[in-house]
């Protein structure tokens, strides 16, 4: 490590992303990607006019995507702020939106980059036990805090809480911004985007990374009362004025504009996931209830780093977690139909 390096650089722990080897052949199944590619009209919309969309600095406001996406939530475009990918949206929100102190609350089971952000914005922050079925309790979180965020769906869990629970959260809890961070909504969930009009503290944040199949485009985006949003603008303003490049606001307007596609490919998704958590119970495999596109399973009698490696030898990837309480689970992403079949087939001659 270089000696020019400030102290504070030496002691950050970043966040470590799920694997994404390029070998060929391999079923992929550990980093949630959508198993089907985006819509057709998003290619389209990339190839039209490529020439002048590469030339030309992108418009730095992102109007389009941002109007498409209001006309898509029935919000305002003043309620909309975007970026590329929910993570740089998050990393926004933790550095405008969270007092420092006192505490920020997230659970104890939950996406691993929001430590990340509180080390590098400095805010402390406390975690909040998942409960013995790994649930969020929302009355957990009724206590002194400078900020709550939580995916809805929970990542790496699935569960998913109520609409009706965090707007039982947003009443009790006024004084500080409640975050919902809802990268896997759209595979089970029902959006607390309805609620921001009602509840000026809130942010919910989306991904085009999941059901829109655009991980590779990083796209992301918030929605809350336009104050909240004035400042993200005001933060990222002041890191680049760009927020998203030509080509990923031409596919951004295309995909949330194509609604058939969209929901017919997470159909496709949620009946996978429904059929292989059947499966994998025939085989003895406790499967958390999920509203996501993946499952978070055990074993009674196997070990899951053993199965994870197991697998990853015949060719399938999946994601283990080397940490208290879930560290004999698996997270496994829905895949196409004959995907699952293949690791169904493979688990079947290892348990
Ligand atoms: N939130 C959660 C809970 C996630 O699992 C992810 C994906 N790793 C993200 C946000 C970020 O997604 P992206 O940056 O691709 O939009």
């Amino acid at each position: 490590m270089s000696r020019y390096w400030s102290a504070f650089v030496h002691n950050l722990e970043p966040y470590v992303p799920g694997e994404q080897p390029k070998i060929a052949n391999l079923i992929k199944l550990n980093t949630n990607e959508n198993p089907y590619g985006p819509s057709p009209k998003v290619l389209e919309a990339i190839h039209f006019d490529v020439s002048d969309k590469l030339r030309l600095y992108p418009d730095p406001t992102s109007r389009e995507l941002k109007e498409a996406i209001a006309d898509f939530y029935k919000v305002n475009t003043a309620n909309v702020f975007v970026g590329n990918g929910s993570d740089e949206v998050l990393g926004h929100i933790f550095h405008a939106l969270f007092q420092h102190e006192p505490p920020l609350l997230f659970p104890d089971i939950t996406y691993s980059f929001y430590p990340v952000y509180c080390q590098l914005y400095k805010i402390d922050y406390q975690t909040i036990p998942l409960t013995n079925d790994f649930q969020i309790d929302i009355a957990d979180y009724l206590r002194d805090n400078g900020g709550i965020i939580f995916p809805n769906p929970n990542a790496p869990t699935g569960c998913l809480l109520a609409l009706a629970d965090i707007e039982r959260l947003l009443k009790a809890n006024t004084e500080s911004v409640v975050v919902i961070d809802e990268a896997y909504i759209d595979f089970g969930g029902e959006t607390a985007i309805s609620l921001v009009d009602s509840y000026p503290n809130l942010i919910v944040t989306q991904t085009f990374s999941k059901s829109r199949s655009l991980a590779g485009m990083r796209i992301g985006f918030a929605v809350g009362h336009p104050d909240l949003i004035e400042a993200l603008v005001r933060v990222k303003d002041s890191f680049n004025s760009y927020p998203l490049d030509s080509l990923a606001t031409s596919a951004g307007v295309a995909a949330i504009k194509d609604d058939a596609y969209f929901r017919d490919t997470c159909n496709k998704v949620i009946s996978s996931r429904d059929k292989l958590t059947a499966s994998l119970n025939e085989l003895g495999f406790e499967v958390l209830p999920s509203a996501a596109n993946f499952i978070f399973t055990r074993h009674p009698a196997f070990d899951a780093a053993d199965l994870a490696m197991k697998l990853r030898k015949e060719g399938i990837i999946v994601r283990h977690f080397n940490k208290r309480r879930i560290d004999q689970f698996l997270r496994i992403t829905i895949g196409t139909p004959s995907e699952n079949q293949h690791l169904l087939s493979v688990l079947d001659g290892l348990v």
